[in-house]
């Protein structure tokens, strides 16, 4: 009798938990659960996670800094015990995820995923188990500035929902090509909190353009031949086959970020995320980092869900291997210390080759008669299913050797403040010293012509070492290599990397000449330097022979002789990051 006494009350207690639950599920519904092609504003968005912060111990809404329209940039944390110090997290021995929306504020399915995601993980009793393990980030809304721009076209051909953000910020940048030269304040808030966090997984959500297929989400991963090879085979070899797996099993299946030139058929082509996009940045710290890509083409409610199914996935698998990514992860800082070669620059390679199955459309020609041009359409009616090449494969094509230090004038403030927000240790002359060390000299150099995201970009640099004296003055930097950071560090301050400092125009300075001659007074000095110098004057005599644009230009050849001489200006293209090996 007792029995049934207690199974009468727990029914009661159940079906009042379960009530409960269902009236928090109901006033707990985004807006993209109201009306499917709606997608959260910035304050909607916000509104909902204070009112999460409100009910649930597990989850805060904080403040992390300046963002470009001054608003501070927001992070929700959800963790089991209510943590919001990540020495805490780690004790407790939990994963954290971090997941990044709203970055292209026109690609917001993430934004509705997460408010989603972070509402069912305290609710619903399946999934809170995940919080035993692993605590979950969420940047609601990353470009602030770009989210309160909220149109309908400026997604030109994508299909919903019916009002979104705008790409760029208020400063007009993509943020996610500002990893390394952070000139937005999104950016520096982000860099502070990354190292604060130091997330063990980073999930970025976007909405793809371009090709035409059936698949409703795309995923990139970090390129895998610039990553730690712990990472590359834990990253490779195992989560992203589990992540496929679990979505194919959903009916929902992912292929690899759709990169191509022409027909699909072809092949597609792997990118090689570099520093300035957030994967390359954030994978320079060994944290396992992909954007999802959802495909503009499908409605808007397919695209918010595969993009919450993702998430989930990715949740379960922190869940399911949290010893082993801390692991490797640990594993992977250690193995860096003892690298004495970088890569700093990849090329591709199109005779290294996978092959992937691939859903397609056949194409069909279609001529436009007022324009008078011809284009490929996409047929969804006629779909194929192929095995077709996936170029994913870059060869190094630039590696440097690891010295022991870099000196670094602290005028140069604009790199030690990035420097120091990005974990790297500095050390200061106590005095002024003439250091005699390995310098580059800048030779030929190819610049951007235009504006490349506010700055012009340098692509290519004839760098030459040489050995010389330089002055560096108290408070001067000095920057041992022996540091957690060092992947970043040789990306930044290596002229030669693809996203060094150098190439992003922040030691343009030395590229122009300072001091400058009278014509008329130096002629009689040169005539001298010539008249004693029996080498110098042979060189001259030959180039007289045989450059006929310099024998018939006298400043040309004052500047030449002034430019062997000793009274050029010694630092004209000197790098002046000396390198201690
Ligand atoms: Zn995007």
């Amino acid at each position: 009798m007792k029995n049934w006494i207690y199974i009468f009350y727990y029914t009661i207690f159940s079906c009042f938990v379960f009530l409960h639950k269902t009236q928090a599920q109901n006033e707990l519904l985004t807006v993209f659960e109201r009306d499917s092609n709606r997608s959260a504003s910035y304050e909607e968005c916000i509104d909902y996670f204070q009112k999460l912060d409100q009910r649930f111990k597990e989850l805060n809404l904080i403040s992390i800094g300046g963002s470009d329209v001054g608003d501070s940039l927001k992070l929700v944390i959800i963790d089991k015990n209510g943590f919001t110090n990540p020495t805490l997290i780690r004790k407790a021995g939990r994963v954290l995820l971090l997941i990044n929306n709203g970055i292209h504020p026109g690609e917001p399915e993430g934004i509705d995923a997460s408010m989603m995601l972070a509402r069912d993980v305290l609710l619903k009793p399946t999934l809170s188990s995940i919080l035993d393990s692993v605590s979950i980030l969420i940047i609601p809304i990353y470009n602030v500035g770009g989210s309160k721009m909220r149109n309908n076209f400026t997604r030109v051909n994508q299909n919903g929902p019916e009002q979104y953000g705008f790409r760029g910020n208020r400063n007009y940048l993509d943020l996610n090509r500002d990893f390394i030269k952070s000139d937005a304040a999104n950016t520096k808030t982000f860099q502070e909190m990354f190292m604060h966090w130091q997330p063990d997984v980073y999930i970025e959500t976007h909405t793809t353009n371009g090709a035409d297929y059936p698949y409703n989400l795309t995923l990139l991963g970090a390129q895998k031949n610039k990553l730690n090879p712990v990472i590359d085979d834990l990253f490779y070899g195992e989560m992203i086959p589990y992540l496929n797996k679990a979505m194919e099993k959903d009916d929902d299946p992912i292929c690899p970020y759709v990169n191509a030139d022409g027909s699909l058929k072809h092949g597609i082509y792997g990118f090689m995320d570099s520093p300035r996009f957030s994967s390359g940045f954030t994978s320079l710290y060994h944290c396992f980092s992909m954007l999802v890509e959802t495909h503009m083409l499908k409605h808007y409610k397919p695209r918010v869900e595969s993009t919450y199914r993702f998430l989930m996935h990715s949740m379960q698998y922190l869940f399911e291997q949290n010893f082993k990514l801390r692991h490797t992860r640990k594993k992977a800082f250690e193995l860096d210390r003892q690298i004495d070669l970088f890569c700093l620059k990849y090329k591709f390679s199109k005779t290294n080759t996978d092959s992937i199955y691939f859903s397609g459309y056949d194409t069909q020609m279609i001529y436009y008669p007022e324009l008078q041009i011809n284009l490929h359409h996409y047929n969804p009616q006629k779909k194929y299913k192929t095995l077709i090449p996936f170029y994913d494969h870059f060869d190094c094509s630039y590696e440097v050797q690891k010295p022991k230090y870099y000196l670094l004038p602290r005028a140069y403030h604009e790199v030690t403040e990035r420097l120091r927000r990005n974990g790297i240790e500095l050390d200061s002359f106590t005095r002024d010293t003439m250091v005699e060390a390995w310098f580059y000299k800048i030779g030929e150099l190819s610049s951007a012509s235009s504006p490349y995201e506010g700055h012009f970009l340098h692509h290519q640099v004839e760098l030459k070492a040489q050995k010389m004296t330089y002055p560096y003055f108290k408070g001067d930097y000095i920057i041992s290599t022996k540091q957690k950071n060092i992947r970043y560090l040789m990306t930044v301050l290596e002229p030669g990397a693809t996203d060094s400092y150098f190439m992003w125009n922040f030691f343009d300075g030395i590229l122009q000449r300072k001091e400058y001659f009278s014509d008329y007074l130096f002629a009689p000095v040169a005539e001298k330097l010539l008249a004693n110098d029996q080498n110098l004057k042979l060189r001259y005599l030959e180039k007289l022979a045989n450059d006929p644009e310099f024998k018939a230009s006298s400043s040309k050849k004052l500047a030449w002789i002034y430019e062997q001489s000793a009274l050029v200006e010694p630092y004209y293209r000197i790098y002046p990051v000396a390198r201690i090996e």
